[in-house]
């Protein structure tokens, strides 16, 4: 379903991605760890569209088709969504209104469909009706926000999923939730690419098929499974970049 080849990415001149190769068939779990600044931010946003991120080599695939000239919204439409590591606050745009127009455009429900549906939705991610009245993640805490993304996520239903540090600044109990929402989309068919730095995130998620790829400096330097979390959990980064000659 997606396919990176060989991907280069440059930001304000500068190479952070230095050829990426990855592939996600339909319905599968794959991780990406990695020290900071190693580009898996980067990497999620290249995927999703973000013009800042130029490719400077290599292609993006999306069932068979090359998306590196389509805009966000054209890939939105064909069923990627990103989930930010720091989802930004949109003063004057009220949640419900916001989330209405999303699943009006891209879903195609009326209005007050929409608005039944997420109220629905938005309980099981611990938000009344009346916080859906609020300003998109203003004055929101860092576990609201991530549960907000993932609200958006369990609307939208997407094809594939990219979350980029779903348990970064977020509460234990957040973290429950939102790890159970993530394997509740990938059971229905969504696949997911879960950027993450701690394997806590991974609790309520079956390990056995997941596949975990390790960044360093722009590239993946190993790639292997569930069992690499734990490892890295435990030891770190630096006897994998060892073990690797990184
Ligand atoms: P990670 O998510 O793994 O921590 P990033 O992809 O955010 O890493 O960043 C990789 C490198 O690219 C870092 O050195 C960072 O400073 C740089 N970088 C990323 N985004 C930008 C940007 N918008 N402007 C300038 N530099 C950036
Ligand atoms: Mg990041």
């Amino acid at each position: 379903m997606l396919k990176v080849e060989n991907l280069h990415v440059e930001v304000e001149n500068r190479e952070i991605l230095r050829g990426v190769d990855l592939e996600i068939k339909p319905g599968e779990f794959h991780v990406v760890m990695g020290p900071n600044g190693s580009g898996k931010s980067t990497l999620a946003l290249t995927i999703a569209g973000h013009p800042k991120y130029r490719v400077t080599g290599g292609r993006i695939l999306f069932n068979g088709e090359n998306i590196n000239e389509l805009s966000p919204d054209e890939r939105a439409k064909r069923g990627i969504l990103l989930a930010f590591q720091v989802p930004p606050e949109v003063e004057g745009v009220k949640i419900i209104e916001f989330l209405q127009q999303v699943l009006v455009e891209l879903k195609g429900l009326d209005p007050v469909e929409a608005y039944d549906l997420i109220v629905k939705k938005a309980e099981e991610l611990w938000f009344g009706e009346e916080d859906l009245h609020r300003y998109v993640n203003v004055g929101f805490s860092g576990g609201e926000r991530k549960r907000l993304e993932l609200l958006q996520a369990v609307l939208i239903g997407p094809k594939l999923l990219i979350l980029d540090e779903p348990d970064s600044g977020v509460d234990v109990d957040s973290l429950s939730v939102i790890s159970r929402k993530i394997e509740e989309l990938h059971k229905k068919g969504t696949s997911i690419l879960l950027i993450t730095h701690y394997g806590r995130i991974l609790e309520h998620i079956d390990k056995e098929n997941v596949k975990v790829h390790v960044m360093k400096d722009g590239r993946i330097v190993k790639t292997g499974g569930g069992e690499l979390v734990e490892k890295i959990d435990k030891e770190g980064f630096a006897e994998i970049f060892e073990e690797v000659g990184e």
